[in-house]
């Protein structure tokens, strides 16, 4: 299954993409752009906006109304609605960023390119396959919070 985000959702956009999901973000405000690119790329439309999921609907495109509460609680209901899986794994994880698969590198290969400290602290890398993106990412402070967030969101999102 693949998705659509409406621009008001960049942050559940890059947490469907740390969880492996495919999903492109749309920045586009018009509801013409959204329900045509969803039905031409064969994406399910992922919207904060009421009145664009009721169009959705009736131009038989599909949709998934969310609200916007606490991460948990949205990737929760994404999770119920769609039968998403919401486990993190790091051979499915996709750039949060641009949304392209990311690959385990080796550690001397980004030694130039994160800090210092990052470098001396950790072992373990992995790159954005997209050329014109490849950031770095590493699992540093804010590892945490992310299982943590994947936890409340399995338990309901509370
Ligand atoms: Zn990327």
């Amino acid at each position: 299954m693949r998705f659509l985000a409406d621009g008001m959702l960049g942050n559940i956009t890059r947490w469907l993409r740390l969880l492996g999901h495919d999903v492109e973000y749309e920045p586009a405000k018009d509801d013409r752009t959204l329900l045509n690119r969803s039905r031409i790329e064969g994406r399910v439309l992922i919207t904060a906006d009421m009145e664009l999921f009721r169009l959705a609907k009736r131009r038989g495109v599909d949709a998934v109304l969310v609200k916007e509460t606490s991460t948990a609680q949205t990737l929760s209901r994404l999770s119920k609605k769609l039968k998403l899986r919401i486990d993190f794994d790091e051979l499915e994880s996709r750039c949060p960023t641009c949304g392209s698969t990311i690959v385990r590198v080796a550690k001397p290969s980004v030694r130039e390119r994160v800090p210092e400290g990052t470098y001396r602290r950790y072992m373990r890398f992995w790159a954005c396959t997209n050329p014109a993106c490849s950031k770095i990412y590493w699992r540093g402070s804010h590892w945490k919070r992310i299982r943590k967030t994947i936890a409340e969101a399995k338990q309901g999102g509370v």
